[in-house]
């Protein structure tokens, strides 16, 4: 490397760890706003948050910036693809040309927009008032268009917003993904509704929140989520955020007389807060230090809540420990049938309380009304019936209201639309391609599952996944990591094996 290349590389850096500084202040400010912070800060917090949004912004699409990535060019050409130096030059071009191709202005005028979008939203779910939000969306939908006005280059509107989330995911790709996973859950509910249902009334008896939570910790740790680079708060949504690779914080929330609330949403942020964990410390400060995508982070909180959390094997282990946790709750209930109660399957109104049968109906539906609003064929307007017939025609269920209907999931009401739902049923078919060749590759994992281990699945992910960062796109990783493209198979192998075990051949 010469002396000209080496500071322009060290200039490089220095200018995206400026960017990054802003961006971790600006996520402290986040987390405090959404755990402690009294209701009186919010106006100074969001100007101060919107201040450092700008400048971050303001640094990165700094002409600067461009000239040592033109610069840079030959050099990074010359580097192996899967070196540092490549991948940190190549993921910076791209986010650059995508931050400098949106005028500040008409970001601006997006951000403002969903703030406010969000706020009428807060009141209006709880009156059930579609009404007062209904021109809010339909600006919403005009800035998703104008937004990927500014991509010519792409085939349909989504692909502008499916990039931001998803690189390298396009609508084209996605829908006859979704539409073959569709067919395959619609049909494994169909059989499901027709067989016996399962009891899950243990699960709804008072659990205390203390001893929930301890148990939740304990699992955690066990998992490998490093408390000395990250802490557990309660807060009404659950989240992970990273303040910085060793500062990966969660929160959660626990209900006395729902069990699977506070002990599932630990174990998913878990397993998102240890992708971030996981990342090569000689990424950080910079546009790598980061998870991949939306699908891939997803792909690691449902892997270590589901297909960990939710297994035969991981409560072989530790069953008996919580039982010693609530012996009058479950003292006398078999392990096979809390099992099967934490595994109940049932066509329901919620998203985020789906079992992991019918989950993905309920994203699919989202995905698809997105399409159509961006296509232009289903108004805003039309958009609370047309929510109710999709939900009628695809899992049978149809809500009292707009509040559990339209109004159910935050998305739509607080950024664009289009990219905002993908990435859950990827995250979940990924997830399964990830398990599956790391049991391939280390066919032991299982059986330590069982045995209450969790070190060596950890650090199969952290190897394959976790410390890449953003170095390499999801697809560039499922290649990797797994031998293959994006699949379906182990998804749906997998899901048909454990709840044909439950329920009878699937
Ligand atoms: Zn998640």
């Amino acid at each position: 490397m010469s002396n000209k290349i080496r500071s322009e590389m060290d200039e490089l850096r220095r200018r995206l760890q400026i960017v990054n500084d802003l961006n971790g202040a600006g996520a402290v400010l986040y987390w405090d706003q959404a755990t402690y912070m009294p209701s009186g800060g919010t106006a100074a917090r969001g100007r101060r948050m919107a201040t450092l949004t700008r400048l971050a912004h303001e640094r990165f699409t700094d002409p600067g910036v461009g000239k040592l990535l033109d610069a840079l060019q030959p050099y990074a050409e010359s580097l192996p693809a899967d070196s540092d130096d490549a991948a940190l030059w190549r993921v910076t071009r791209r986010q650059y040309d995508r931050a400098t191709r949106v005028p500040a202005d008409f970001m601006a005028e997006i951000t403002a927009h969903a703030s406010e979008s969000y706020d009428v939203w807060t009141h209006a779910r709880p009156a059930n008032d579609f009404a007062a939000v209904r021109p809010f969306l339909e600006k919403t939908v005009a800035l998703s268009r104008g937004y990927a006005d500014f991509f010519p280059e792409i085939d349909h509107p989504a692909d502008a917003h499916i990039a931001e989330a998803d690189y390298g995911m396009t609508v084209a790709q996605i829908r006859p993904l979704f539409a073959e996973l569709q067919d395959a859950l619609t049909a494994m509910t169909d059989v499901i509704s027709r067989r016996e249902p399962v009891d899950d009334a243990m699960l709804r008896q008072a659990y205390p929140i203390d001893a929930q939570q301890a148990f939740g910790e304990k699992v955690i740790r066990a998992y490998g989520y490093d408390f000395k680079r990250g802490r557990q708060d309660l807060s009404p949504h659950p989240f992970s955020i990273a303040l910085a690779i060793d500062d990966v914080r969660i929160t959660t929330r626990f209900k006395e007389r729902d069990f699977n609330e506070g002990l599932f949403s630990t174990l998913h942020e878990s397993g998102h807060a240890m992708y971030e964990q996981g990342i090569d410390p000689a990424l950080a400060g910079t546009p790598l230090a980061d998870g991949t995508s939306a699908g891939v982070h997803e792909s690691q909180s449902r892997l270590w809540e589901n297909m960990v959390g939710r297994s035969r094997g991981f409560w072989r282990y530790y069953y008996p420990r919580l039982q010693a946790a609530f012996p009058d709750q479950l003292g006398r209930v078999e392990e096979e049938a809390f099992y099967r109660a934490i595994n109940k399957v049932m066509r329901s109104l919620i998203r985020t309380d789906a079992d992991e049968v019918t989950y993905n109906l309920h994203v699919i539906i989202r995905f698809g009304l997105a399409m159509d609003v961006l296509e232009g064929t289903v108004s805003v307007a039309d958009l609370p019936a047309v929510w109710h017939a999709r939900y009628e025609e695809a899992l049978g269920v149809r809500a009292p209201d707009d509040r559990d209907g339209v109004l159910q999931d935050v998305h739509w009401y607080g950024g664009l639309m289009g990219g905002s739902f993908q990435g859950y049923t990827l995250g979940n078919i990924m997830g399964a391609q990830f398990f599956a060749a790391a049991v391939a590759q280390q066919p032991a994992i299982p059986e330590e599952i069982a045995r209450g281990e969790f070190g060596p699945l950890h650090e199969w992910l952290r190897a394959n996944i976790y410390r890449h960062g953003s170095k390499f796109t999801a697809d560039e990783l499922l290649e990797r990591a797994t031998g293959g493209p994006l699949q379906l198979g182990p998804y749906l192998e997998y899901l048909r094996k454990k709840f044909g075990e439950i329920y009878g051949e699937l």
